[in-house]
């Protein structure tokens, strides 16, 4: 019977997957999922939830345009090493990124993970001071930013889950946010801010920066949003210090920030960004390494090569791309980024009215971000334990929760979010 196949689904989970970022040992319970739809989810005992907690999540479930085009891309070619060849997709995908990106940020490495992202951004940013006469080591990042898990990526944050003794041999002086999260979006936070970082880059004279990384919004750092201006005063802050900026646009991305690109709405040119999440909509893997040309073509001094040495097997994989062209088609037809900026102007109004109610110190956004921060992480796991149970997926974040909806939700899909977030908080 089908209560015998899921049972045994469960035990086959429980003995064999090793979760990511899970306990050992505990019985994980946890939700198992069957199919989803648009906005709302299923889980294998029938159960259906509307689903704001997917990070990643662009067209929602079974989007017909992307799934088409993802299944006619497996069937023509699934994939060619990049390393030795080409398809036809890598260059309309890096093409149509640089479109969306100011000028110079031209040239797409593709990866399949926001982490592999950072290693390979980093190994960029370290190898421009060589090959322009300038070699510079120390990275400047935030302390509670997150940007991946790998080794390289995770010595830049010191997040409790990123800590570990086995360290990048990279020097990374890390600012820590100089005030409490709910007030860092203030205007007045901008000098606060930028005077920490200016700090950082001062630091240590003997070891000059080769890049200023930071998220403009921090996701695992609990839901922090940055103060205007931000990205611009970092950008002169750099180019003051001949270091690099390499923006994390991971999460923000491809419509989820109201925006394109957040460093597009800023105004600001990186010589990095790295984007991943929104951009096949969690229907494949793919991250996307942009860089100026400038930071390109420096590789041709590389002495093994006369080229970046990085990649992997399925980087630019033809079906993640295939899916990122048609989620992007979505993205602009649907003008869904100007959308998340509406319907997280919508949200933010009908949810401030909760700020200094209960245990909820804050309400804040970004686009389609929407963020209530309670005043402890047990009061946020509360809220999202009543949201689950009143059938609404939510997200949290150290202290934050997050309300982050695919952006096709429609009007009514949101008032339901609401309706759920206005229950639970
Ligand atoms: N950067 C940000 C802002 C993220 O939110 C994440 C993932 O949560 C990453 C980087 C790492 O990406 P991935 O999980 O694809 O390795």
């Amino acid at each position: 019977t089908s209560t015998d196949r899921i049972t045994r689904a469960r035990e086959r989970d429980r003995r064999h997957v090793w979760h990511t970022w899970s306990p050992v040992g505990a019985d994980r319970a946890g939700p198992m999922y069957s199919h989803g739809q648009g906005y709302r989810i299923t889980d294998v005992d029938g159960r259906e939830f509307i689903d704001a907690s997917a990070l990643n999540s662009t067209c929602g479930y079974a989007h017909p345009d992307v799934v088409r085009q993802l299944t006619e891309q497996a069937a023509r070619l699934q994939h060619v090493d990049l390393s030795i060849s080409s398809h036809e997709l890598a260059g309309a995908l890096a093409e149509r990124l640089a479109s969306y990106l100011p000028g110079p940020l031209n040239r797409t490495l593709f990866v399949n993970s926001g982490s592999e992202g950072f290693d390979a951004a980093i190994l960029m940013a370290v190898a421009h001071g060589e090959h322009t006469g300038d070699p510079r080591r120390r990275i400047v990042s935030f302390a509670r930013g997150y940007q991946g898990a790998t080794v390289l990526s995770r010595s830049l944050s010191s997040l409790p889950r990123s800590r570990h003794p086995l360290r990048a041999p990279l020097p990374v002086t890390q600012v820590e946010l100089p005030l409490p999260a709910h007030e860092l979006r203030r205007p007045e936070a901008l000098p606060v801010l930028l005077e920490a970082f200016a700090g950082a880059l001062a630091a240590d004279p003997d070891e000059p920066v080769a890049a200023v990384v930071v998220e403009p919004f921090l996701n695992v750092g609990g839901g922090v949003v940055l103060p205007p201006g931000f990205l611009p005063g970092l950008r002169r802050l750099c180019d003051d210090a001949g270091a690099l900026l390499v923006v994390d646009e991971v999460f923000t991305a491809y419509g989820r920030c109201g925006d394109m690109y957040a460093v597009r709405r800023a105004g600001v040119t990186p010589d990095i960004v790295v984007a991943s999440k929104g951009l096949t909509g969690g229907y494949s893997a793919l991250a996307a390494v942009t860089a100026t040309d400038a930071v390109h073509d420096g590789f041709a001094a590389d002495p093994v090569i006369g080229g970046l040495r990085y990649g992997h097997t399925t980087s630019g994989h033809a079906v993640a791309c295939a899916a990122a062209l048609a989620t992007l088609d979505v993205v602009e037809k649907e003008h869904l980024a100007e959308r998340a900026e509406h319907l997280g102007a919508v949200m933010v109004e009908a949810l401030a009215p909760l700020t200094g109610t209960g245990e909820v110190i804050d309400v804040r956004r970004l686009g389609l971000i929407v963020v209530l921060e309670m005043s402890t992480p047990e009061a946020a796991t509360a809220v999202v334990d009543r949201a689950r149970h009143g059938g609404l997926l939510l997200r949290r974040q150290g202290s934050a929760v997050l309300a982050v909806p695919p952006l096709i939700i429609d009007d009514e899909g949101v008032a339901l979010v609401l309706q759920g977030l206005l229950a639970a908080a």
